[in-house]
């Protein structure tokens, strides 16, 4: 079964308390101990702004019933406070994971354009993820959203280089018509793509993607 076209980018939260530093492994095994098979989200963003791989984005999640197909779900740690307790979910999301939400939903609609930046309880009755998704989206596209941060510049990545930033280069160069796929391996291709997009805008054709490749690329 096939996740595409993908026409939603679902957000979510985990529904753990603000104070619970949890990742994808402690999700995956929330949702191995409900017998799903992995992971059901995509993404998972952690307490401090990082990004964590779940499912493989061509696979049909397990996040929002009768939307999993075509969708893609995203999940940021948290939403309940020890105050109120479990039965009510809330907006706490920081100010890192503000940022990091938005920089992978603009990658993720850069390979996806036309998708559409949801909420989970606009499909399905939930209070997840605690806030409106689609004017949090809106005012973050206009630039109003006072979240907004300057993008920092991401680590240098080279052959053999693996994780996010890769995702987040081959993407951007993907979207720019270079022939590499987002698997988060800095391999052969996706240096010869590196090469290209260099000659292409003037910057030297190392195949290293450091700070002023970023600047391009980002920009
Ligand atoms: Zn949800």
């Amino acid at each position: 079964m096939t996740n595409a076209p993908v026409r939603f980018i679902v957000l979510h939260y985990s529904s753990t308390y603000a104070d619970q530093d949890l990742g994808v492994e402690d999700i995956r095994k929330m949702h191995l101990d409900r017998g799903w098979n992995d992971v059901g989200y995509h993404y998972i963003i952690k307490r401090d702004g990082t990004v964590q791989k779940g499912r493989a984005d061509s696979a049909v999640g397990a996040h929002v019933a009768g939307h999993n197909t075509g969708s893609l779900g995203i999940c940021c740690i948290g939403g309940l406070e020890r105050a109120t307790g479990p039965n009510v979910g809330v907006d706490n999301r920081t100010d890192a994971q503000k940022a990091a939400t938005i920089r992978l939903v603009r990658d993720l609609l850069a390979t996806h354009p036309g998708a559409q930046v949801v909420g989970h309880r606009d499909l399905a009755p939930t209070l997840c993820p605690g806030f409106d998704v689609r004017s949090w989206w809106a005012s973050v596209d206009t630039g109003s959203a006072s979240t907004v941060t300057t993008p920092e510049i991401p680590p240098t990545i080279r052959r053999s280089s693996r994780g996010q930033h890769v995702i987040t280069a081959q993407r951007r160069m993907q979207a720019r018509g270079y022939d590499v796929a987002p698997d988060g391996i800095f391999g052969p291709q996706t240096e010869a793509a590196t090469r290209q997009f260099q000659r292409a805008n003037g910057l030297s054709a190392d195949g290293i993607i450091g700070p002023k490749s970023w600047a391009v690329l980002l920009g």
